[in-house]
Parts: structure tokens; sequence; C-alpha cells
């Protein structure tokens, strides 16, 4: 049963909701509308001009609706009389392809056809710098092993504990938070839950996140590598496939008690990789995190290889234990819905063709890894992700053409801009030749 938005406004006091859509470069986008306009809005939709937000269109194109699904509501905690809908877009009565909340609801119907529901779990990491973006945001916070560092954690507990209170107050189950690997780096979990519920969380995370740091003075910040010298901020998932009550990855024969069917879905994540790691890791920037030289704290904590592994963090699948697997290649950069589809489009495949996901490897990736010649090496930029992504039948299949192909033209475009910046490094090598 749906919520009534108009009831709920007058219940919670809510003057203004915000209708929200994330685009293709995962964006949010939105209009704030008075509580008195909401019960036409919820039918119609708020209209937009889908040109000027990354959704491949053209002026020419008709008005895009972003239609709020109501059961998405969350009172801002900050500004508690803004309701926050999360909506999917609409044009000329039609779902848009590309929209990526509605491309993550095709995929999970897809699963839910073969009897499977997603469930999800993200890992949001994040530095706290200063306004101006150029350093972080504590000049204290300088230990060459940083990580779990509990006065620098302290020293944040009043932006910290703000947006963990929130997540309490809204139901979301928080558990940890914690200082990550990097100087003026964060981390903060909260439960796992169908991916819809999930990536709507994440992309209102992201808001909350940035929304409260700015009212601290801070800038929060999920950029992949924003200090070259230190740990970059990844976006693990966590990842099980359910029937009703019952976790369809866990099986206490399997190995390490993980089901034949974990293996097969882990198959498919192995299998498209390349092609995925073009939406989990989707900007120039990303590439600077993954095949990373080693940083100040020791490890850079992000993987290299399509490789998998037990309870070891130097590879892209860990197994930490029965009945989950946590994908340890996407960013803090990525679509929140796009990141989801990825995997369950890649791993339905992978269900579907039964792959096999090779050999498990429980060696120290970052130090042994040369002595697997034959491990698959993860893309080493974005034109090349973007590549693989073209060539990819898998996610084109689950994703839908229309999706692939807006998406790729709009990243070409960005790979293309980058290509054409002169960097100081260029400069400094190339002056003398
Ligand atoms: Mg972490």
């Amino acid at each position: 049963m749906s919520i009534d938005l108009v009831s709920s406004a007058k219940e919670l006091g809510l003057k203004y909701f915000l209708i929200s859509y994330t685009d293709l470069f995962g964006a949010q986008r939105a209009k704030l509308v008075p509580a008195s306009a909401i019960g036409g809005m919820v039918k119609a939709g708020a209209s937009f001009a889908g040109f000027a937000t990354w959704l491949d269109m053209t002026p020419a194109h008709p008005d895009l609706f972003a239609v709020p699904d109501p059961d998405s509501l969350i009172q801002l905690p900050w500004k508690p009389e803004v309701g926050w809908l999360a909506a999917d877009l609409w044009m000329d009565g039609k779902e848009v392809e590309q929209g990526p909340r509605n491309t993550l609801k095709r995929v999970v119907a897809a699963l839910k056809a073969d009897g499977y529901e997603l469930k999800t779990g993200v890992e949001c990491e994040f530095f706290l710098v200063t306004p101006d973006g150029k350093s972080i945001s504590d000049a204290a916070d300088g230990q060459e092993k940083p990580c779990y560092d509990q006065s620098a954690l302290m020293r944040r507990y009043d932006v910290i504990t703000e947006i963990c209170d929130a997540m309490l107050a809204l139901g979301w189950k928080p558990y940890q938070n914690d200082h990550e690997d990097a100087n003026g780096q964060f981390e903060m979990n909260w439960h796992y839950d169908s991916a819809i519920v999930t990536a709507d969380r994440h992309s209102f995370f992201k808001f909350m996140a940035k929304s409260v740091a700015e009212k601290h003075g801070f800038r929060a910040t999920f950029m992949p590598k924003p200090f070259a010298n230190l740990t970059g901020s990844g976006c693990h998932a966590h990842v099980s496939l359910w029937k009703g009550d019952e976790n369809l990855f866990e099986d206490p024969d399997g190995e390490l008690g993980v089901s034949a069917l974990a293996y097969q879905f882990i198959g498919g994540l192995i299998n498209a990789a390349d092609a995925v790691c073009a939406i989990t890791n989707p900007t120039v920037n990303s590439y600077k995190r993954i095949n990373a030289p080693r940083t100040v704290s020791g490890a850079t904590w992000a993987p290299n290889t399509v490789t998998y592994s037990g309870n070891n963090r130097t590879h892209m699948i860990r197994i930490p234990e029965a009945g989950r697997f946590e994908f340890r290649l996407p960013d803090g950069a990525a679509n929140p819905y796009l990141l989801q589809a990825a995997i369950a489009a890649a791993g339905l495949d992978g269900i579907r063709e039964k792959r096999d996901p090779g050999k498990r490897l429980d060696i120290n990736m970052y130090t042994d890894g040369h002595t697997v010649a034959d491990a698959k090496r993860l893309p080493l930029n974005l034109l090349d992700a973007l590549r693989a992504l073209e060539k990819s039948t898998v996610l084109k299949a689950g994703l839908g053409a229309e999706l692939i192909e807006s998406y790729l033209k709009l990243r070409h475009t960005d790979w293309n801009a980058y290509s054409r910046h002169l960097t100081e490094w260029e400069r400094e090598s190339t002056l003398d030749c």
C-alpha cells in the first residue's frame, strides 16, 4: 500500500517536497514543490527539460516528467519541513529507458521473474575536506596509518553523529562509523536491504552527508581518489539473493558456506567485470583508485585484478563469510542505481549461463599477483572500460541498449574533454623533449 503524500504532508508538518531524480552521471536533480501541489505532482510528475541534465536528450525532446515514488519518502533530518522523494522518469506516456532508477527497476523485475530478490548493502567512504576541496578538513589528522584513528574520529563527532542519528531515526539500522584508511576519510554503515531501497538510501546518504558537512563548515566528497598519495574512496557492495526469508547464497555444504548459485552469480561478475567497471568506476579519476601504487598507509584497498578470494581484501571479490560476497570494485562516484543494476545484470547472466568463476585465489594479490599469469586485469583507464562496455552483450541485454548507448555517448564526451586537458605533469615531463 502506497503512502498518501497529501495526508503525510499534514501528519509530518511538511511544507515542501523535493521531487528528485538521479541522472546518468549520478547527479541528483530536483524541484521543490509546495505541499499544496503534491496531489497533482504525484500523478503527473514534476516537469523538467531533460537535455539540461545528463540524460542524452536535446532541446527538441518533449517535457521530461519525474514521477515520485511515495514509498521513498524521507523527511529531511536537517530540514524537517521538507520531504524528499525519489522519482522515476517518464516522457510521452512511456518510461524513459535511460533513467537510472527505471533501469534498476527493470533489472530487479527480471531477477524476480526468475524467482530471485537481490539484497545489497553499500559501504560509502568519503572525505571531509575544506570548502575549497583542496585539503582534508582536519590539519591534526596526519598519522601515517590513520585507519580507525579514535581521536580524528572524535574530532568529527558532531558531523558523523548528526548523520548517524538521522539514519537511526529513519530506521535504516546503522551499526558502525569509523575513520577510514586515508587521512580525512570516513565510512558509515547501515543495514542491507532490497536493491531499490538500498539505491534510494545510497542516493539520499550522499545528499545528506554533503548537506550536513556543509552545515558544519566542511565539504563531503565521494570522489574516488581526491589525493594521489592517500587511499581512495570505494563503495564496496555486499550481495546476496533471496527467496522470501531464505538466503539462496547460503549453503553449509558449499565452499566457504556459499551456494553453487552464488558462485554462478560471481562467475557472471567475473565474466563481465571489465564492462561493469565502466558503470561502477565511471570517472577518469576512478582509475587512479584501482590499479593504484601503494599509498602512504601501505595498501590501496582497491583491486587490480578480476579475481575472487575468501576473507582476503586484495581481490575484486571477497567472500567474508557464509551467505554473501563483497564486490570491492565500485567507487564513490558510482551512480547508486546503475551500480546495483550492473551487479544484478551481470549476476543474472551468470546464473542463466551457469558461468564458472574459475579457481579461488588465496594469495596476497598486491604482493604475489605476478605469480598468477592468467589473472585478468581490470581496465587501466576509463576509455578501456568504455570500450569493454561497448562490446558487452551481457550489459546491453541486461540494462537495455538505449541506456548503454546514452551512457557511452556521454562518458566518451567526458573522456574526450579530459584528453584535451593539458596537465602540469605533461609540461614538466615533455617541455625539454
Ligand atoms: Mg572501507
